[in-house]
């Protein structure tokens, strides 16, 4: 993380900060703090207050609190299970409070090692003979001699690991900031901070380390997440201004129609573009429906970026049943008008196949060849998908991984798209692109709905198309959360359904991540539903240890409605649509996360029925309870994941291991949404000014960036 260079004070040793030496800093090192601007960029992640420690007599039940007193008793007791209950009773002149820890033997050693005065914080609460209770407090020595333990103020509680005590890092910070903050070289130029009333970068680590209040350490972290939030946002920006140079395919959209110049071998079919008609007339001929207005809106966006000389970078976000389909095939359409081919890369087989039946039904009307490419073609198959996809023959490839593999050639690819992206690695999408001469274009297509922060951080480079609108006519899925003893009604609810004429899903309970474990309890699930509770209706199975011809065969006929349930692993969570479908049961839906939900939720509710998700769940956790709650408040994709991203951090959220740019040092994605946005419109700015950061004021943000630059490569499409 260090930036400095041999000469840089910040790039001292931390063993020759004050009170540290080499012992103290073998212990920093396990932090991975190093060098002093290590040090100064380590937080706290709260602060102790000190400056009015309660007399232990005021303390009451429900009060969090730090205290400070004398250690009269340690006892250590056993208790069930082989364990031990660790207690100790703190007292000063006017009170006692007892400290309780769970089977932490290793507390009890520490607490017995010395006498003397100790500073605990936690909850207060009655313990069983009505005292003062304090269960598993944070706790230290008071060492009164020591000078970075300065007493009664706010006293950074830093971030630890084992064998690390509070006493060194506090000692390092404040030598840090004493000798060595104000050399630190301040990122945000002068006038970004003047306009932003920012203070400078040498108060706020001082403010970090020592606030002097919490007020003035709030206004410190505000600058430091800025700063942080536009270093990132300026190198996304910068990466996002580098595609734009590059030259790409300018697609004649708006001249299409009556006078076309066509390559006759792509083009041998009748349009409406014949006629004199646009591109839109072709797209309302095509269609079955009409695209709602914000689906209108995107492929305007599309478009416009098509239509322009450099490569189209864009990322178009809608919630399951948004209709991201249509949007892409009339993004395919205008490619394929312009003289080029387009190719859509799906992640599973069931998706693609879906993709190929659904584009065929579009485009072959209007004389458009389409053709699938996927692994378990036989090589015959493949070797003559691949020659027509190379001699032009099929316009529209649709596909999975396959399509980038080594055979397939492209004669003239113009535009990829790229479905449910994100469980797509970087390569394959750069694989994808690579089959192209030249820079087609790229959209990239997400179900997943991603809270806005991320989305800023993790695409900032791409171009944000939303579709913020459901088809018309869709009733909102009703969710029922519904315990296990429940089962024999949801089953009669279910039943009651499929005589009306509708088809149900049951989702099997994910066990685990194996596949052959998941195929097994679906196949466990499939038995006894069939055998035990519908044995005169007709159940298939899905899971992915099955064939691809045998999974096909099963949707073909689920979607025939030649099969009222379809019993499953998540293999069904992408894309698969059956507008008849209305009722879903998960089974033991709190092994799932809450995207995880919500897309499954996604397969029903697609046609003009009443659609209904049971999640048949024990609460098994506080955690599971919020999940279960959320699902059937909200069928609202962004608000489940702002919450997910509440619930399991952002790392998890994109799906992405490759998460480097994630690790934030300071800024919260959850909560800093709103600086977030001001740092990006601050990068704007910035760039407007001084396109490539070659003013002297920019230097040292130039410097920075390079690295950061390093970080993201990696999860962005380049
Ligand atoms: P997703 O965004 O989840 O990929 P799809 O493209 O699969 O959504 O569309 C979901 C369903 O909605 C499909 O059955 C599709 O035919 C239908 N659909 C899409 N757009 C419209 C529209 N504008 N009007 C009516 N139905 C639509
Ligand atoms: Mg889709």
């Amino acid at each position: 993380m260090s930036s400095a260079r041999p000469s840089d004070p910040l790039a001292t040793d931390v063993q020759f900060l004050k009170g540290v030496g080499p012992k103290g800093a073998m212990l920093l090192h396990k932090l991975g703090l190093k060098s002093v601007e290590d040090v100064l960029w380590h937080f706290p992640r709260r602060y102790q207050d000190r400056r009015n420690l309660p007399p232990l007599s005021m303390l009451r039940p429900g009060m969090e609190a730090t205290v400070r007193g004398e250690l009269v008793e340690v006892k250590t007791r056993p208790i069930r299970g082989g364990r031990v209950l660790i207690s100790a009773t703190l007292a000063d002149r006017t009170g006692e409070v007892t400290l309780t820890w769970f089977n932490q033997p290793w507390v009890a050693r520490e607490l017995n090692r010395q006498r003397g005065e100790i500073i605990a914080f936690g909850m207060v609460k009655e313990g069983l003979r009505h005292q003062l209770e304090m269960a598993g407090p944070e706790w230290e020595w008071i060492d009164p001699e020591d000078e970075a333990d300065d007493f009664a103020r706010l006293v950074p509680v830093y971030p630890l690991s084992e064998g690390v005590p509070q006493a060194i890092v506090r000692r390092a910070a404040h030598s840090a900031v004493a000798y060595f903050a104000e050399s630190m070289p301040d990122a945000l130029p002068a006038w970004l901070r003047k306009e932003e009333r920012l203070r400078g970068v040498a108060w706020c680590l001082q403010q970090m380390h020592l606030p002097d209040t919490l007020k003035e350490q709030q206004e410190a972290r505000r600058r430091l997440v800025f700063e942080e939030f536009y270093l990132l946002q300026l190198v996304l920006q910068l990466k996002r201004q580098e595609a734009h140079k590059e030259v790409g395919i300018s697609f004649p959209i708006s001249q299409l129609g009556g006078n076309r110049a066509a390559s006759p071998h792509l083009f041998d079919a009748p349009s409406v573009l014949d006629e004199g008609g646009t591109l839109a007339d072709e797209v309302a001929h095509m269609l079955p429906f009409e695209l709602t207005g914000a689906q209108k809106r995107v492929v305007q966006e599309i478009w416009e970026d098509m239509e322009r000389p450099m490569p189209m970078n864009r990322l178009v976000q809608g919630d399951v049943g948004s209709g991201k389909t249509a949007v892409a095939a009339c993004a395919m359409l205008a490619a394929v008008r312009c003289g080029y081919q387009a190719a859509l890369m799906a992640p599973t087989e069931i998706l693609a196949e879906q993709h190929a039946i659904n584009l065929k039904r579009l485009f072959e009307p209007l004389g458009i060849r389409v053709g699938l490419i996927v692994g378990k073609q036989t090589a015959a198959i493949k070797r003559r998908q691949a020659q027509l996809t190379q001699t032009g023959d099929i316009q529209i490839a649709v596909g999975t991984h396959a399509l980038i593999q080594e055979g397939v050639k492209f004669h003239r690819l113009g535009l990829a798209v790229v479905d449910e992206q994100h469980r797509f690695g970087v390569r394959q999408r750069l694989a994808l692109r690579n089959k192209a001469v030249g820079n087609p274009d790229v959209l990239v297509m997400t179900a997943t709905p991603i809270p806005r922060t991320l989305t800023m951080t993790l695409y900032g480079d791409l171009d944000l198309s939303v579709i913020d609108e459901l088809p018309p006519g869709r009733k909102p899925i009703k969710t029922h959360w519904k315990r296990p003893n429940d089962r024999p009604a949801v089953y009669q609810a279910v039943r009651k359904l499929i005589d009306e004429g509708r088809q149900a899903y049951f989702v099997c309970p994910m066990i685990s991540e194996n596949e052959k474990v998941q195929a097994q309890a679906a196949q466990d699930l499939h038995y006894r539903l069939e055998k035990e509770v519908y044995p005169d209706l007709r159940l298939g199975l899905l899971h992915g240890q099955m064939k691809g011809v045998e999974k096909e065969e099963i949707m073909a006929r689920f979607r025939a409605h030649e099969l009222d349930i379809l019993v499953s692993t998540v293999v069904i969570e992408v894309g698969v649509d059956v507008p008849n479908a209305s009722v879903m049961v998960i089974e033991d839906a709190n092994r799932f996360g809450l995207s995880q939900l919500h897309q499954l939720r996604g397969r029903v509710g697609r046609g003009g029925h009443q659609s209904y998700c049971i999640l048949v769940a024990d609460a098994t956790s506080d955690d599971a309870r919020e999940r279960m709650e959320i699902m059937v408040e909200t069928t609202d994709g962004f608000r489940i994941a702002e919450k997910d991203l509440q619930i399991r951090g952002p790392g998890d959220i994109a799906g992405t291991r490759q998460s480097g740019a994630l690790d934030l040092r300071i800024a919260n994605l959850v909560t800093d949404g709103r600086l977030l946005e001001e740092a990006r419109q601050a990068a704007l700015r910035t760039l407007e000014r001084d396109p490539a950061l070659s003013l002297d004021e920019h230097v040292y943000i130039l410097n920075k960036i390079a690295q950061q630059r390093d970080e993201t490569a990696l999860i962005t499409v380049t």
